[in-house]
């Protein structure tokens, strides 16, 4: 717990006003800060909270010996001035989770679930495994509810299922989990770590003070994870979704502790970086007893997390899949290796002038490319190049209702844009909402 404490929070975003809300309860001076402008009606709750709110481009000048700590959103860098001051002065700058953690009772059971990939995907089906147990389970972190907005409803012997991102690891030191999972690591976010390195030793910080009595869950087909956690003193449970571990899949059985837990054909979201997904959760479900017909009942329901390679509809025999999270070569790759039937691939968006070519090796069962956006005719190169059948279009619209016209039965309908949206969207979300709204429609 934190009180009596002169504090500085620096960002305004959903995370800082709620970890400030908090704070203010427990006799704390409370001083949040942002360089953007805020809606009025947050500043006045703010305000009559008794948080002190200021508008500022140079917020170092903020930062002197009077504050206790400082609250810095995740995003904000190492080297952004007001940090770089505070650290001078010896003032502790943490964030968000690191604080809300301080206010848990004891005996929470405490998840993490990290990685490059997957996170939203393996939390959300770890909450929802152990919300069929007869037991309080809170889900936060990253995923979009602040720690800081539950903390206080969270008891003693209550569950809380965490995912945290390397930018929250940053700037958390006491933070301890009693199960840890590192989904996979991959160079990614490198513009914001400087480097390859210290974006892993960030990563290593969701094992941090665990002891052979926590546990860590580490992707054995990942040589990055083994090589990273060779010197961390917690129980490691492996999971692969290639080869013999712990929990593995062989001849399309999840097998856990050599026990059958249930057919990846039971599984309705698809692909073998989703059965890795699924491991993680069901390691952690049958840690507290979850039972095996409860996690079948659950998979073989879940339509996928919004956007992101998420079931839609089964229209006439066509299955149509909103992937439209996957606004790069990579994920459009691991969206088009999850099918095993034909597929046509609807993508396109903002032109990054970025080549397709590492989609090449991915093609096998793609019939034909709808595309649409700044990049279709680059996309309509891309595919006669790979002697694959394209068209253009004005729009998603256009593109989909066409898509449904060529389609035979069996056929997989995939929006997997590999492309941001901002040239048509607003965000990724809209696109994908979009995409749905068009599928509803069709008949
Ligand atoms: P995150 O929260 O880490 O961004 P998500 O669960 O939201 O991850 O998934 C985002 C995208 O990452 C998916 O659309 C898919 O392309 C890819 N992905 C998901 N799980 C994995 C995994 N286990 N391994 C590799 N890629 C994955």
């Amino acid at each position: 717990m934190i009180e009596n404490s002169k504090i500085l929070v620096l960002g305004m975003a959903r995370s800082g006003t709620s970890v400030a809300k908090l704070l203010s309860k427990y006799k704390n001076e409370v001083i949040i800060t942002d360089i953007q402008e805020q809606e009025k009606s947050l500043i006045e709750e703010l305000n009559e909270l008794g948080i002190k709110t200021i508008i500022l481009n140079n917020q170092s000048d903020l930062v002197d010996e009077s504050y206790d700590y400082i609250i810095k959103n995740p995003a904000i860098r190492k080297d952004n001035p007001a940090v770089v001051k505070a650290k001078k002065l010896g003032i502790p700058v943490i964030n968000e989770l690191e604080v809300s953690f301080k206010f848990l009772p004891a005996d929470v059971q405490i998840i993490g679930i990290t990685g490059s990939n997957g996170k939203t995907t393996t939390t959300t089906i770890t909450y929802e495994f152990l919300k069929t147990l007869n037991k309080n389970v809170f889900l936060g972190g990253n995923i979009g509810i602040p720690l800081s907005s539950i903390v206080e409803n969270i008891k003693s012997g209550d569950i809380l299922v965490l995912e945290i991102s390397d930018h929250q690891l940053c700037d958390m030191y006491d933070f301890k989990t009693n199960i840890s999972a590192l989904t996979n690591l991959s160079e990614v976010h490198l513009d914001f770590h400087g480097n390859y390195e210290t974006y892993k030793n960030t990563k290593k910080k969701i094992f941090n003070h665990q002891t052979e009595k926590e546990v860590a869950i580490i992707n054995k087909e990942n040589d990055d994870s083994l090589n990273l956690v060779k010197n961390i003193t917690s129980s490691k449970i492996y999971f692969s979704s290639k080869k013999c571990a712990d929990i593995y899949v062989e001849n399309k059985k999840i097998i856990y502790k050599g026990q059958e837990i249930l057919n990846t054909d039971d599984i309705l979201i698809k692909g073998f970086h989703n059965y890795e997904n699924c491991m993680i959760a069901i390691v952690i479900a049958k840690h507290f007893g979850v039972s095996n017909e409860n996690i079948k009942n659950f998979l073989s329901t879940f339509t996928g997390v919004e956007h992101r390679l998420e079931f839609v509809k089964n229209l006439n025999g066509r299955k149509f899949y909103n992937d439209s999270k996957s606004t790069n070569n990579e994920s459009t790759s691991i969206a088009l290796d999850s099918f095993q039937e034909n597929i046509i691939l609807i993508m396109g968006g903002l032109d990054r002038n970025i080549p397709f070519d590492t989609l090449s090796s991915h093609l096998q069962n793609v019939k034909c490319i709808l595309s649409f956006g700044e990049t279709k005719e680059k996309i309509n190169e891309f595919a006669s190049k790979n002697h694959i059948t394209s068209m253009v279009f004005n729009s998603l619209e256009e593109a989909t209702i066409k898509a449904y016209e060529l389609s035979e039965k069996d056929d997989i309908i995939l929006l997997s844009p590999a492309c941001a949206s901002w040239d048509q969207y607003k965000d990724f979300e809209i696109r994908g909402k979009e995409f749905k709204e068009i599928v509803k429609k069709l008949i």
